[in-house]
């Protein structure tokens, strides 16, 4: 029987780990498909404090890693829950087929990328169509060429400006005419000679799906009238969708898949805890997942501590 399992490995996840690790309660991790989570695909990270200089997001996340398994944490890298069973006092899981029981689970799954919904976009995926700049945009494929980023948030400003140092040019498509983004992100994004900005736009179409390869997008202004950008990549960041498929009809969430805390970490089912991006469509921040994930640690032992009394 565990005393803790922790669903996800980003900074949440791996801040709950480091807080039960270091309270002797050797906390499962299970990373999921995507070790260290999302920040993991960022480049530079300049607001999560104690780094004065910026740290590298996957730097960021080992050395968190390494610290909770420092105190006794343990990591199962690429576990994916299948299933779950909280209905009865001992929590089961089923990891990679296997069932896991345990007294206190720490819900902290993250977030993956919205995608916009097109079925051209869903065919040349992996083929210049991407959701990470940090991943792919150093390809081959992408060094010189136009790309197209879409978006209008810190992630759109910053992937458009990372991609400045492979592309001959970044577009950045906004569906209105204001950057959603920090001051900071959107100053940096517009004075940016490489980057031109389409405001009042959507994308309609990526092409080529015939050629199996992207070489430009439609795009479609609020005035009705369409254009097509030649390019070589597209890059969608347009935000996030929580990762809470699995925990539907079982842990409270709003309409959008958010889960609901009850009080604190708490969610609507004894026991079990929440923190980070699957619960918080507001902040959004590496920083406040780590402090929710050190918030749901000290619950989840205090919730154990009460049940040895
Ligand atoms: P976001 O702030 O939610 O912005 C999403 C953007 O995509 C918005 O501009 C939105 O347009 C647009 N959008 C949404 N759905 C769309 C669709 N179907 N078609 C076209 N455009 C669409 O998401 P984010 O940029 O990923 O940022 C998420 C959080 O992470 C934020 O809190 C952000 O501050 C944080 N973050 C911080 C940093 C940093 O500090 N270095 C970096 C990245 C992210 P509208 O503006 O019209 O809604």
């Amino acid at each position: 029987m565990e005393k803790v399992v922790i669903i996800g490995s980003g900074c949440a996840g791996l801040t709950a780990a480091i807080y039960t690790a270091r309270a002797n309660l050797e906390p499962l991790v299970l990373t999921g498909a995507m070790p260290g989570g999302l920040l993991t695909t960022t480049s530079i990270v300049e607001n999560f404090p104690g780094f004065a200089k910026g740290i590298d997001g996957t730097e960021l996340m080992m050395e968190m890693q390494h610290q909770a398994e420092r105190f006794g944490a343990r990591i199962q890298f690429g576990s994916a829950v299948d299933a779950i069973d909280f209905s009865g006092s001992q929590l089961k899981l089923t990891v990679d087929g296997n069932e896991v029981e345990t007294q206190t689970v720490v819900i902290a799954s993250g977030a993956g990328h919205r995608h916009l919904g097109l079925e051209s976009e869903a065919k040349l995926e992996k083929k210049g169509v991407t959701y990470c700049a940090t991943c792919d945009g150093a390809l081959p494929m992408f060094r010189d060429q136009p790309l197209v980023v879409v978006g209008g948030g810190d992630s759109a400003c910053e992937e458009a400006t990372y991609l400045t140092r492979f592309a001959s040019k970044v577009y950045l498509v906004h569906r209105r005419d204001e950057l959603r983004a920090s001051k900071i992100m959107a100053e940096r994004t517009l004075s940016h000679d490489k980057i031109e900005m389409v405001w009042n736009s959507e994308v309609t179409e990526v092409t080529d799906v015939e050629q199996d390869k992207v070489t430009g997008v439609k795009v479609r202004n609020t005035s009705g009238d369409e254009r097509t950008i030649d390019c070589a990549g597209l890059f969608i960041a347009i935000g996030h969708v929580p990762n809470t498929q699995l925990f539907q009809g079982v842990i409270d969430m709003d309409d959008a898949g958010y889960i609901l805390p009850k009080r604190g970490q708490e969610t609507n089912v004894t026991g079990v805890f929440v923190a980070g991006d699957c619960s918080d469509k507001v902040y959004r921040q590496a920083v406040t997942a780590a402090g929710q994930g050190c918030a749901a640690a000290i619950e989840a032992e205090r919730y154990l501590a009460s049940l040895d009394q």
